[in-house]
């Protein structure tokens, strides 16, 4: 039984966990948007394609993805004992180790730090957690500008937009689009830059250059801790992690706490499954792990940041809890046909597509994300894809049994189950209904089922009579 505190819910009011409408209406938004779709048709098929293929190179992924199931609950089950061992080497190694309850919490911690080393600039590598709790919001209004490193977020955030992709968070952009937000918004930016992408890589690797070489404080995520070493581990792909990690003379990191792996031995599952199912590769690009402090190598003042913001609520959700399993691959969006069509802004959080879907609202109380476990199809594709093996669509069923249901909803179910609990009112209904056997549609409020399907046509003789007659 793992038990960390009062479970409490991530607080409104601040961060990007609840959108402002709900997601049928976000959602029907979206759809009108052609190009939208067009990205992230082509994106999501490129993705899979690739990631099929170096999947299907291993005769044990499989037994990979048991693997990593398997730690990972076994991670949470001891999740208070890992996280104490964490702690307890990051200070030894000359970290230092901070608890956030919460999101307000987490971006006070966060911004203390920066100001205590007297500069007003950060440089940031893509983090989740960061997105999840708001923090370059919170950093603005502190006087304090954070730069996004990471190509993509870096668009998003020139933009003034929100990510929509897991690991493609400008996917919803084209490059034309890219090229006008650059002209815009980039400092020094080449007024005679065209949308050839070489260019604009060009264009957003000059101007991070200088600032890499320029700022002396960075924030990272991170996508793995080693609890026996206290070790923590980024992956990403364009190396611009590395210099966030390694250039700053202070790093900060912030980290959800189940992102936990016990043993140095586990990160061998895990480097496996996350780049074949993400970005679909063998092999992570860029994999960078510190421990500690070094003297003379690499930044010589590291803090981590410590992130419940709801997560011992999941953690407290037998059922739900295997959504803390997730490494964040966005294999479950790549498959998924309802985000496939949507697109991320949809799902209103940070966190989309079917994860987010299962995330979202356990973070924040179903009843503020009551939408969400309601935007799946419950195909299934997401569990088939998933490297963990999170049963997405057991969640989400569970979730949608703990929406608060509308009153008439709740009324009609009612009679259902008062009716099938009573012999003679059955008999009588399955009359009755006999009566309607030619009607395609229900009359109103229930005229919502039938709008886009056909009432199921009852038999000619039911099964009672059938069985009276012998
Ligand atoms: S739920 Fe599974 S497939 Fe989806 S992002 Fe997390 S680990 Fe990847």
């Amino acid at each position: 039984m793992t038990f960390l505190g009062m479970p409490t819910t991530a607080p409104r009011g601040v961060g990007n966990l609840r959108g402002d409408e709900s997601f049928p209406a976000a959602a029907h938004k979206a759809l009108q948007d052609e190009q939208l779709r067009r990205n992230l048709g082509h994106a999501t098929t490129t993705i899979r394609r690739k990631s099929g293929a170096v999947i299907g190179e291993l005769p044990d992924w499989q037994e990979l993805r048991e693997a990593g199931s398997t730690l990972k609950a076994n991670t949470m089950a001891r999740l208070p004992e890992l996280l104490d061992q964490l702690e307890a080497n990051v200070t030894a190694a000359g970290g230092v180790v901070h608890w956030a309850a919460d999101a307000n919490e987490a971006n006070q911690i966060v911004t203390d730090l920066v100001k205590a080393t007297g500069h007003d600039r950060v440089i940031k590598v893509k983090s989740m957690a960061t997105q999840e709790i708001g923090l370059n919001e919170a950093l603005e209004a502190s006087g304090i500008t954070a730069v996004e490193t990471d190509l993509a977020e870096l668009i998003v955030q020139l933009g003034n937009d929100k990510p929509s992709h897991i690991l493609v968070p400008a996917i919803h952009r084209n490059r034309a689009e890219i090229r006008e937000i650059f002209l815009r918004e980039m400092p020094g930016v080449d007024p005679a830059l065209t949308d050839e992408p070489a260019e604009l890589a060009g264009a957003a690797r000059r101007y991070l250059r200088e600032t890499f070489l320029s700022t002396k404080v960075a924030v990272s995520g991170a996508n793995f801790a080693v609890a026996e070493t206290g070790t923590l581990a980024v992956l990403e792909s364009e190396g611009n992690g590395r210099m966030c990690l390694t250039l700053p003379e202070t790093l900060i990191t912030v980290m959800g706490i189940e992102k936990l792996v016990p043993t140095w031995r586990d990160l061998e599952v895990f480097l496996q499954l996350l780049p074949r199912a993400s970005t679909g590769e063998r092999m992570n690009p860029y994999t960078s792990m510190w421990t500690g402090v070094t003297p003379g190598d690499g930044p010589q003042n590291f803090h981590l940041v410590l992130l419940d913001n709801g997560r011992t609520a999941v953690l407290a959700d037998e059922v739900g809890r295997q959504a803390l399993h997730c490494i964040r691959c966005s294999a479950c969006l790549n498959v998924c046909p309802v985000y496939e069509r949507t697109g991320g802004h949809a799902y209103g959080s940070v966190y989309p597509g079917p994860i987010g879907a299962i995330l979202s609202p356990q973070l924040t109380g179903v009843e503020d994300n009551a939408s969400l476990p309601y935007a799946s199809s419950l195909c299934g594709a997401c569990f088939d894809a998933c490297p963990v093996k999170i049963d997405i669509p057991s969640i989400l069923v569970h979730l949608r049994n703990e929406v608060p249901h509308p009153r008439a909803e709740k009324a009609a179910f009612g009679a259902v189950a008062y009716t099938m609990d009573h012999p003679a009112l059955y008999t009588r209904a399955q009359h009755a209904a006999k009566l309607s056997r030619h009607a395609k549609k229900l009359p109103p409020p229930l005229n919502g089922w039938t709008a886009s399907r056909d009432l199921p046509e009852p038999p000619s003789e039911t099964f009672r009579d059938w069985w009276a007659k012998r």
